[in-house]
């Protein structure tokens, strides 16, 4: 008997291969950081979200150790049944303290955090409108919520204005990436919160690359959106904050309807409350941070001044760790990419349909725990290619 459904899909993974778009797990072994195992083969990593150099942080692995010997391992159940700890709750405070909110929720991915916002906050009668880069979860969130979906050129405010206006929706939801993650720019906080002011809109601020990063760790929030009752603000915990996890902050009564509507909190287990005391624990070395940053943003001028007269690519113009290198092709990203490993530096191709047809790019990201050599061996080894 045939398998129809299982030759298409296999017909699938070959068309994948033949452009260049099948995807691979690399594997890793040890823990997370700058110098890294990756398939057997030692490496410079250029690719960690780990901006901060926390992921493996000894403060942060003996606050797990601690943890652990007090709570065990799993959580045992949801947040609305037996699985809330006092350290999520714990977290849940420090974290609303930090950014200067009055409440936050804390959810087990980023990913989950923003289906439960989109679909809490927009419905049947909703209207959201995104940025056309912002993050797959993000776009995914907004189509699941059943509410229309508007996007807007990448930063177009005239374009979002006039959707806006041509709005009849009851509530409206402009949603966008703090800092967009493929290309490392910073969206126009303020100029969007102008828009949700003047159209009576919610403003969700997705800011998964600048919490931990800028404005001394605080995230990309400006102090007229810190205290504004329309915009919330969403931090993920697995990237700068070196852990898993993201924390919702906003008024109190938002953050009251999502603990009673968003499914992706109630219908799931809590995550384990020995990743809630590193999460603390991360907090504190963000406050403390600014060592780390400081020596983060050394590399990002050391790497943008490096590749100035580079031909292979040019750099995005970003002041974030997230430094892309546009080439163009699929194939041509691939190839470099693959050059620069075989010098045992691992900077990933970033391809269709994650970026824009022939925006193909090296997606470098920096961190704290980068020495100078490791910028100084990515920068020589791109022109030796050039
Ligand atoms: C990584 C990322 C997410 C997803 O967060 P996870 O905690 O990894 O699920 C959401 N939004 C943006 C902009 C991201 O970069």
């Amino acid at each position: 008997m045939s398998f129809a459904a299982l030759t298409r899909l296999q017909q699938g993974l070959a068309a994948l291969q033949a452009d260049h778009l099948e995807r691979h797990r690399r594997l890793l072994d040890g823990a997370q950081g700058a110098h890294v195992t990756i398939d057997g083969q030692r490496v410079v990593s250029f690719c960690s979200n780990d901006y901060l150099g926390l992921a493996a942080d000894p403060a942060l692995v003996s606050a797990a150790h601690a943890a652990l010997e007090q709570c065990g391992v799993g959580a045992g159940a949801a947040h609305l049944i037996t699985g809330h700890h006092r350290l999520h709750h714990e977290f849940e405070a420090a974290f609303a303290r930090f950014v200067g909110k009055p409440a936050a929720l804390l959810f087990s991915t980023g990913y989950m955090a923003n289906l439960g916002v989109l679909t809490s906050l927009a419905g049947r009668r909703g209207e959201v409108f995104g940025d056309k880069l912002n993050h797959a979860s993000l776009v995914d969130a907004a189509q699941l919520s059943g509410a229309s979906f508007t996007r807007y050129r990448h930063n177009d405010l005239a374009q979002l204005e006039g959707q806006l206006a041509a709005s009849t929706a009851q509530d409206r939801l402009i949603v966008s990436d703090l800092v967009f993650s493929m290309d490392g720019d910073i969206a126009p906080v303020d100029a969007l919160l102008d828009l949700a002011e003047g159209f009576d809109a919610w403003l969700y601020l997705d800011d998964a690359h600048g919490f931990g990063v800028l404005n001394g760790g605080r995230g990309g929030l400006t102090e007229r959106a810190r205290a504004s009752e329309r915009v919330i603000y969403l931090a993920t915990l697995g990237k700068a904050a070196g852990v898993a996890g993201a924390a919702v902050a906003a008024h109190a009564s938002v953050i009251d309807w999502l603990v009673q509507k968003a499914r992706p909190y109630i219908y799931t287990t809590a995550s384990p409350p020995l990743l809630a005391a590193c999460l603390l624990e991360s907090l504190r070395q963000i406050e403390a941070g600014d060592a780390r940053r400081e020596r983060l943003h050394s590399r990002i001028v050391q790497l943008r001044a490096g590749l100035e007269s580079l031909k292979v690519g040019t750099l995005m113009p970003s002041s974030t760790p997230i430094q892309p290198l546009v080439v163009g092709a699929n194939a041509e990203a691939v190839q470099l990419s693959q050059a620069l490993l075989e010098r045992g530096l691992l900077v990933p191709a970033i391809r269709t349909p994650t970026v824009p047809k022939d925006t193909a790019r090296l997606r470098i990201t920096l961190s704290a725990a980068h020495s100078a050599d490791d910028v100084t061996r990515l920068v020589e080894a791109l022109h030796a290619i050039d």
